[in-house]
């Protein structure tokens, strides 16, 4: 399912609805103008609502926070049947992704290539679907995305990946942070701030652990094949770490990434560095991050990633 992170808000209780709130943040991105279409949104029948209407709705409630009427519940029961979108994970190296990623620019999709595709991906707010949702162009010709209305559209056609964490890494390479970060700036922030470690004497291993079931999850992930929508639970579950210590107003996080076999090395890599560089760029507190990593291989592997992705 597209929207796997709602699932533990199916029996939603009040005191889930923080959490519920800041998870509608963190996935979703509407159109700037999301509450003029949410005052045209507001007397329509659920049931009739578009997939990208009934984020603006969910969008707008965690805004508001106006709770009633089991709103929310009813959309989230909607969203929950959407089927997942996402693409299988190129077999690209991490050098032909930021090369396609610097091409992208060029590539957006045009009025006129519609025709000849049957999916596009959104690099703003990272959804992937099927090119009859497009409604809108600008007066270039481009196509606006459906859901976030923004022109980061790229077509199927133009063989680039279309999996999530080459959107996140695009979206990283295109926007500009909430704190003003963009690409050039987090390069350096990354350089600086990023530190892996093979030593953990010094730290308080205690305070430093991962939630519990997203360690089972990424146990299991070392014997598996990791999937697009495993790319998304992992950037989610390391940022969700990263979330509670600035929740603590504090500058520093470690964080001890047990990694027992030689598996899933690079995926695990990437989607560990994307998650700090999407941190590093949007927290307000959180400057510094200590990768303490035991696994030699993994280390060298995770060295290898933060310098190309520092030097590219
Ligand atoms: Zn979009």
């Amino acid at each position: 399912m597209k929207y796997w992170w709602l699932e533990k808000y199916q029996n939603l209780e009040m005191k889930m609805l923080p959490s519920l709130f800041l998870d509608v943040q963190y996935f979703l991105v509407v159109p700037k103008n999301y509450v003029e279409v949410y005052q045209k949104l507001k007397d329509v029948d659920i049931e009739l609502l578009t997939e990208a209407e009934l984020c603006i709705l969910l969008y707008w409630i965690s805004v508001t926070k106006t709770v009633k009427n089991n709103l929310l519940g009813k959309i989230i029961e909607r969203l929950l049947l959407v089927p997942d979108t996402s693409l299988p994970i190129s077999d690209y190296s991490l050098l032909e992704v930021i090369e396609e990623i610097r091409s992208l620019k060029n590539r957006r999709a045009m009025i006129g290539q519609m025709g000849c595709n049957n999916i596009a991906a959104c690099d703003s707010c990272l959804n992937v679907f099927y090119v009859d949702q497009i409604k809108a162009t600008n007066s270039k010709g481009q196509c606006l995305c459906p859901f976030c209305l923004k022109n980061r559209l790229y077509f199927d056609n133009e063989y680039i990946p279309m999996n999530y964490s080459f959107l996140f890494h695009s979206r990283l390479f295109y926007s500009t942070s909430n704190l003003g970060c963009n690409y050039q700036k987090l390069k350096k922030l990354l350089k600086k701030n990023v530190k892996i470690l093979d030593d953990d004497s010094t730290i308080n291993l205690k305070e430093f652990i991962l939630d519990l079931e997203f360690s089972q999850y990424l146990k299991g992930l070392q014997m598996k094949k990791i999937t697009a929508l495993d790319e998304s639970k992992i950037i989610k579950g390391f940022y969700d770490y990263f979330l509670k210590i600035e929740e603590c107003g504090s500058y520093e996080a470690t964080l001890i990434l047990p990694w027992k076999n030689d598996c899933n090395l690079f995926q695990i890599s990437y989607l560990l560095i994307l998650s700090c560089a999407f941190v590093l760029e949007n927290f307000f507190y959180l400057k510094e991050i200590h990768l303490v990593i035991e696994n030699r291989e993994l280390r060298t592997q995770l060295k290898k990633v933060l310098k190309t992705c520092i030097e590219k």
